[in-house]
């Protein structure tokens, strides 16, 4: 198994970051870790590449403790930190050299393994400049180059794209699903899309704990996701919403305001018809109905809100 979290907790003084989570990442898989701002991602990624200790619970990559073989763990894994932390002034190989000989790597594979990397993340044309002088999408090819050098089975990306434009953004991702064809992946997002995008699995975490742990379809169709929501929109304010709720299966009513109201019902419901039919018997001028989709996005705002 290739990245093995079991019970894992980190405490920062008081507060707990990271609330004994499990989760397992399988040789070849690729995981989203998602969740939002503060929910403890980095937290758990830098326990998983050996550079903060646990609290309590044990994290295993690549069959290695990170408690006991933290050498081995850093060997066996990419690492791509938040902000993706670049020396600026130093040229793109020349700050590849660096990271390699920090990995142990001897001078004579590393020109070779450089030159691999360089062509993989797509720097060609920018390998003889300045880290100062690249767009943020190729500073991002410099980290994604710097995890790869090694050539570690595991790879730990941390919010990859984020601040990258949608070009940057689609040929980011793309470098990804490349890099990560051989490899066992874990990265970071609070994208959902980008999940969509790249994963085979999602694992969502929210304030310390896990909320989520899935393939995205069968998220997709799991059963909190499944209401039917509808946006029902009448000609004036209704003076009694409530009388929406006569129709059978609606779990809530909520008012948008200029006479539109969401409308939730469980999965079986055929809600629109039923709308239409009670505006009519109540002479209730309906002007418009439509359904929204159940998309990813929205669970994912259900399981973290
Ligand atoms: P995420 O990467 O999902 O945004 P983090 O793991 O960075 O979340 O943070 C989880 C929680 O731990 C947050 O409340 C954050 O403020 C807190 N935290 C992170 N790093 C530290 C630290 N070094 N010292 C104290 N608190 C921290
Ligand atoms: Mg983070």
């Amino acid at each position: 198994m290739s990245i093995q979290v079991k019970n894992l907790t980190k405490e920062y003084n008081q507060q707990r970051a990271v609330n004994q989570i499990s989760l397992t990442v399988q040789p070849g898989e690729i995981v989203g870790f998602l969740g939002p701002n503060g929910a403890g991602k980095s937290t758990t990624m830098k326990i998983a590449t050996g550079y903060l200790p646990p609290t309590d619970g044990t994290v295993e990559v690549n069959g290695f403790d990170v408690r006991t073989n933290p050498m081995d763990v850093r060997k066996s894994v990419g690492y791509l930190p938040e902000h993706n932390p670049l020396y600026l002034d130093l040229y793109v190989k020349e700050y590849l050299r660096f990271s390699g000989s920090l990995h142990g790597l001897r001078s004579d594979e590393l020109g070779k393994r450089i030159s691999e990397t360089i062509e993989l993340v797509g720097l060609g044309r920018e390998q003889h400049k300045r880290i100062s002088q690249l767009s943020k999408g190729y500073r991002q090819r410099v980290g994604l180059a710097q995890a790869l050098l090694h050539n570690p089975p595991v790879l730990i990306l941390d919010e990859p794209t984020t601040g990258l434009d949608p070009n940057q953004l689609a040929e980011i991702r793309q470098v990804i699903r490349d890099a990560g064809r051989n490899k066992t992946v874990l990265f970071s997002t609070h994208i959902m899309q980008e999940v969509e995008a790249v994963c085979d699995r999602v694992v969502i975490i929210n304030r310390g704990q896990i909320v989520a742990d899935s393939p995205l379809s069968q998220l997709r169709s799991s059963s909190a996701s499944n209401a039917i929501v509808v946006v029902a929109e009448f000609e004036n304010d209704l003076p009694q919403p409530a009388i929406l709720s006569a129709i059978q299966g609606v779990d809530s009513i909520e008012p948008l305001g200029k006479g539109q109201y969401r409308i939730k019902a469980g999965p079986t419901v055929d809600l629109r018809a039923a709308i239409f039919r009670l505006a009519a018997d109540q002479n209730l001028t309906l002007v418009g109905l439509r359904q929204q989709e159940n998309s990813l996005e929205g669970i994912f705002k259900e399981l973290t809100k």
